[in-house]
């Protein structure tokens, strides 16, 4: 679909979500994320192909964030246009570069402490290993043409080196899973996974950040474009989340002297928002986990000592 002159999005389903990736189509032409493995093959170069170009027009492919929907192929693109330069947030190179990091130090680290995480090792969909040329932390400019140009912004909280594009000239901004509401939609409608961003505070900032840019259209990785005051709405919304997750916590602990375990947190969580599917349940783990770290900076929660999995109580 094209959003407006020489933007598009490309569109195709993952696990029931859309799956977005976009393409800015200038001097340069610049594609942002690579979804899973397959997606560059069968979805990203045959629309590229019906606009009349090649995986070598690609000058730059950016990957938002380090998640496999997200960074899935970047080899692939590589191995079609190794002209093309792969560039990601600096904070994320890592677990983008190598999807092994990516299953050990995103999605199976509370494994040991609390029983719970992902597959142990990658599935095909992630990928294979393939280094970035460049990395941005945020301020950066990537020359789309005369006029035009994409800013780069550091928007952390889901992950660490996330990154946004905003185009200045059209006052848009392509966020991947920087805000995430109440939870990641189903492409039918209704929600398919709970919300996973993980640095609290942080979040909490990008949100601000957001919501003082100049912005008129705000374009994502899974969510409907939203305009003007469902922007602000969205955000809104995400900030709201945050403290009812906050209250619902710190309510449960202190219903519960004896403490509660992640898991058991995640259920009072998932209960009272009601609307997460409950096979999605235990990827609140992210969430829940980022909201126990911050009660226990806050002096607020502590854990039992020596308990495994681990228990908090309130304090
Ligand atoms: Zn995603």
């Amino acid at each position: 679909m094209e959003l407006y002159k020489n933007v598009y999005q490309i569109q195709s389903l993952f696990g029931g979500r859309n799956l977005f990736q976009y393409l800015f189509v200038g001097e340069n032409t610049v594609l942002v994320d690579t979804g899973i493995a397959e997606t560059p093959e069968k979805v990203i170069f045959p629309y590229m192909e019906r606009l009349g170009l090649a995986p070598k027009d690609l000058k730059m492919s950016v990957t938002t964030h380090a998640d496999l929907d997200h960074q899935g192929e970047n080899d692939n693109i590589k191995r079609h246009s190794p002209g093309t330069w792969l560039a990601c947030g600096e904070a994320d190179r890592e677990l983008i570069e190598n999807p092994c990091a990516l299953f050990d130090l995103r999605y199976n680290f509370l494994r040991e402490d609390h029983g719970v995480g992902f597959d142990p090792e990658p599935g095909p969909e992630a990928g294979s290993r393939r280094a970035m040329d460049v990395s941005f932390s945020g301020g950066e400019r990537i020359w789309l043409g005369e006029d035009w140009n994409l800013e780069v912004m550091h928007v952390p909280g889901h992950s660490r080196g996330h990154l946004a594009l905003y185009d200045v000239k059209h006052k848009t901004a392509f966020v991947g899973d920087a805000i995430h509401g109440r939870g990641c939609p189903k492409a039918e409608g209704g929600l398919a996974i709970p919300v996973t961003y993980y640095f609290v505070d942080i979040y909490l900032s990008t949100l601000r950040y957001l919501e003082i840019l100049p912005l008129d259209c705000l374009y994502s990785g899974h969510w409907p474009v939203m305009q003007g005051e469902e922007v602000r709405d969205f955000i809104a919304e995400s900030r709201q989340t945050v403290e009812l997750l906050d209250r619902v916590i710190i309510t449960s602990l202190s219903k519960q002297p004896s403490g509660l375990t992640l898991r058991e947190l995640i259920d009072s969580v998932s209960n009272a928002i009601g609307d997460w599917p409950k096979e999605s349940w235990e990827i609140a783990m992210f969430v829940v986990k980022g909201h126990m770290d911050r009660l226990e900076e806050l002096a607020k929660a502590r854990r039992v000592r020596g308990e495994r999995p681990v228990i908090w109580q309130a304090l």
